[in-house]
C-alpha cells in the first residue's frame, strides 16, 4: 500500500474540545464542518459526543444528516441554514438548529409548514459584511421570528472577520454592534470562534464555536499562552520511495526551478499536490524526516515531493517524513506557502486517515 497517510489523534482532539469549553466558559459547539476540516466528521464527532461534547456545528443539511444517520443525537446547528425551502421539512424531522443569516429565508420560513417549530438562530452582520442581518434590520427580524408558529426558540449570534489579529480594533468594534442590537431582547447569544475563545477571553457569551482550535492548529502566527496548549490532531506523513545522489548544479523537478548548491542527496517522498500538499510550496517549506527537521526541495508533483537529505545520512528508503503535524506545526507550512491551516486542513485528500 502506498505509505501517505493521516495519523487522527482523537484523545487531542478531546483535549482542545475541553480547552475550547474551559475558554468559552460555557457551552461550546464543535464545529465540524468540512468533514471536521479534513479529519473526518463522523469519527470526530462520535469521540467528543462520547466526551459530552454540547453540540455540533455544520455548513449545510448534507453534512448534518450524514452525522444523524451515524448515530449522532446532540444539537446540530447548521451554520448557513438552508438554501431551499425544502429542507425545513428535514430540518424538522432531524431536529437540526437553523442559522437564518438573510431576509429571504425568513420569508420562506413563514410560508413553510412543518412538523414543529425549529430552534433558530439569527445572525447579525456585526461589521464582517458576509452573511447576516444588517444591525437596522436586526430587530424587526427577530420580533417577526418571535411570532411565527414555525419557530420555537432564538438564539442570537454574529461572526468575527478579523479575530485572529490580537491588535485590530474591529473584534471590539463587532462586539459592540452585537452587544447594542440584542441589549434588551434577553435572548441567549453565541459570538466566539476559534481565535475569538483562544484571543479575546472578555468576549465570552452564552455559545461558543469552535472550529480550527479543536483540530490543535493556532490561528495565531506566533507564539500565544492559550494556543500553546492545544494539540495537533492530525499528523499527516509518507515515507521516502527513492533517493538520488547528484552533485552540486543540477536541477530537481519540474521546472528545475531548485538547483543543488553542493552535492547533495535528494529524496523522494509519495506525497504530492494531489494528497493535498500545496503545489506551490516553496524550496525550504519545513518537513521532519526520520523525526529530525528537514526542508522541502524543487516543486510538488502530483504524487511525489522531493526533500533534502544532504543533511540526514541515515535517512533512506524507508524513512517516514511529516509533512506536517505533530512535529512541523500545520500552521508554518501554511505560513511558507501563504496559505492557511484551514485551507491545508481541510484541503487532505486521497491519503487514508487512521485513527488512534
Ligand atoms: N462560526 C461560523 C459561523 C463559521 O463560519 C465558522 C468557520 O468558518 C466557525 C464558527 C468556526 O471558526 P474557527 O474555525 O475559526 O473556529
Amino acid at each position: 500500500m502506498r505509505p501517505a497517510r493521516a495519523l487522527i489523534d482523537l484523545p487531542s482532539l478531546r483535549h482542545n474540545y475541553r480547552l475550547a469549553r474551559e475558554l468559552a466558559g460555557g457551552r461550546t459547539l464543535a464545529v465540524v464542518k468540512a468533514d471536521a476540516y479534513g479529519h473526518g466528521a463522523v469519527r470526530g464527532a462520535q469521540a467528543l459526543e462520547a466526551d459530552g461534547a454540547d453540540g455540533f456545528a455544520v455548513a449545510c443539511i448534507e453534512e448534518a444528516l450524514a452525522l444523524r444517520e451515524a448515530g449522532i443525537r446532540s444539537p446540530i446547528l447548521l451554520l448557513e441554514g438552508f438554501f431551499d425551502a425544502d429542507e425545513l421539512a428535514l430540518i424538522a424531522a432531524h431536529d437540526l438548529w437553523c442559522v437564518l443569516h438573510a431576509q429571504w429565508q425568513i420569508d420562506a420560513l413563514e410560508r413553510a409548514a412543518i412538523s414543529k417549530p425549529l430552534r433558530i438562530w439569527l445572525k447579525l452582520d456585526s461589521g464582517m459584511h458576509r452573511a447576516g442581518l444588517p444591525s437596522a434590520d436586526y430587530r424587526h427580524a427577530w420580533q417577526r421570528l418571535s411570532a411565527m408558529p414555525q419557530v420555537d426558540d432564538l438564539v442570537a449570534m454574529t461572526h468575527f472577520a478579523r479575530a485572529d489579529e490580537l491588535d485590530c480594533a474591529r473584534t471590539d468594534e463587532q462586539a459592540r454592534v452585537f452587544a447594542d442590537a440584542i441589549a434588551d431582547l434577553g435572548a441567549e447569544s453565541s459570538l466566539s470562534n476559534s481565535p475569538g475563545l483562544l484571543g479575546w477571553p472578555q468576549l465570552r457569551n452564552d455559545w461558543a464555536r469552535a472550529g480550527l482550535m479543536l483540530y490543535g492548529a493556532t490561528p495565531f502566527p506566533g507564539a500565544h499562552a492559550q494556543a500553546d496548549r492545544l494539540r495537533p490532531v492530525m499528523t499527516v506523513e509518507s515515507k521516502i520511495i527513492a533517493v538520488r545522489d547528484l552533485a552540486a548544479g543540477e536541477p530537481v523537478g519540474y521546472g528545475g526551478g531548485f538547483v543543488t548548491e553542493r552535492p547533495s542527496r535528494v529524496g523522494v517522498v509519495a506525497f504530492g499536490y494531489a494528497d493535498g500538499y500545496p503545489q506551490f510550496a516553496p524550496t525550504g517549506t519545513p518537513v521532519a524526516i526520520d523525526g529530525q527537521c528537514g526542508r522541502l526541495v524543487g516543486r510538488v508533483s502530483m504524487d511525489m515531493l522531493t526533500v533534502d537529505l544532504t543533511d540526514h545520512p541515515a535517512a533512506d528508503v524507508g524513512s517516514v517524513v511529516e509533512l506536517w503535524g505533530a512535529q512541523v506545526p500545520v500552521t508554518e507550512v501554511a505560513r511558507h506557502c501563504s496559505g492557511s491551516a484551514y485551507s491545508l486542513l481541510c484541503g487532505l485528500k486521497r491519503a487514508p486517515r487512521v485513527y488512534r
